[in-house]
């Protein structure tokens, strides 16, 4: 955590702090918050004791590549990255939203808790697949489906679309085709790069008093490796696990006897092993040089 002249830390999830300004009136446009993105990673939904340098301002600068590509789709919460110097490349001043408690996730490909549920109901939050689909295979269409955000240390559940429409009302429907637009797009850009985009999830939030923007704001990171899965194009075959573009090394040496740790005990994960760290970070370097063709400011 950070000591923020002029910011108070309002809260903390596995991986960003968010910080409130100590005199909101100081801030021209609004109720804003300051989201910094930490080093910390998380793997099986623990955070793990050992940071991997620089993962914050990597993925906070690529979050900003995406909101620029996507401007034109949906407003989003970026305000301004006039931030304090200890935070610099890493932060964002974003307007405070009300946050809808649904993840808007989009999905191309078979893979993660699309898998698991396919396997077991032959469909996922209430959509049928086909018979027959391996894991990695490619849908014949993308597909939306909504989890609803659990509390700290619980997981997300998917939902139905129909338990969404419940909850949400009509900014349902407009949710499910802002996903999928989103989703297509960056799917397009990824694909120029070499790179399949098999899923991302989105969060939005609205202002306060509706006066601002007509409509869902995006917020939150957007299409980084913590809230998507990449694959390299030329790496991909259905059928088998896909080598995931960022936290691989990490998953495979937790699960190998190497790390001494068994993931179903009750016991904290241990700390990472110089060569991951180092493999990993180069990993998360290699997704926004890909992506973006330029260098993060680190
Ligand atoms: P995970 O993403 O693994 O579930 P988390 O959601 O607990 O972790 P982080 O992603 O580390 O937490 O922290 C970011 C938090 O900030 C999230 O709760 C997110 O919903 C919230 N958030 C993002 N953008 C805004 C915004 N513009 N206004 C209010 N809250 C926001
Ligand atoms: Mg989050």
């Amino acid at each position: 955590m950070y000591d923020l002249d002029g910011w108070a830390h309002v809260s903390s999830g596995k991986v960003r702090d968010l910080y409130a300004p100590q005199d909101p009136s100081a801030h021209a446009s609004g109720d804003v918050l300051l989201v910094v993105a930490s080093d910390r990673i998380s793997a099986f939904d623990h955070v793990l004791p050992t940071r991997i340098p620089d993962k914050g301002k990597i993925l906070s600068q690529l979050s900003l590549w995406w909101f620029e590509q996507l401007g034109d789709v949906v407003p989003n919460h970026v305000v301004s990255l006039d931030v304090p110097e200890e935070v610099h490349g890493r932060a964002m001043i974003c307007r405070r939203l009300n946050m809808i408690h649904v993840e808007c996730v989009a999905r191309g490909y078979l893979s993660g808790s699309a898998l698991s549920e396919y396997r077991a109901t032959g469909g996922i939050c209430g959509i049928t697949l086909p018979e027959g689909l391996r894991e990695g295979d490619e849908l014949a269409e993308p597909i939306f489906t909504p989890a609803a955000k659990a509390e700290l240390g619980s997981h997300d559940e998917n939902i139905t679309f129909d338990e969404m429409r419940r909850r949400e009302g009509s900014l349902a429907p407009q949710l499910r085709s802002l996903t999928l637009e989103l989703y297509g797009r960056a799917r397009r850009i990824a694909a120029a790069q070499g790179l399949i985009l098999a899923d991302t999830k989105f969060e939005f939030g609205t202002t306060p008093d509706g006066s601002l923007t007509r409509g869902p704001v995006l917020a939150d990171e957007v299409l980084t490796s913590d809230s998507s899965r990449f694959w390299d194009a030329s790496d991909w075959e259905p059928g088998r696990p896909q080598y995931s573009f960022d936290k691989q090394f990490v998953r495979d040496w937790l699960l190998s006897p190497a790390s001494g740790w068994d993931r179903h005990s009750d016991d904290p994960p241990p700390a990472l092993p110089d060569e991951i760290v180092e493999r990993t970070r180069d990993r998360y370097l290699e997704a926004f040089r890909r992506l973006t063709g330029s260098e993060p400011v680190l």
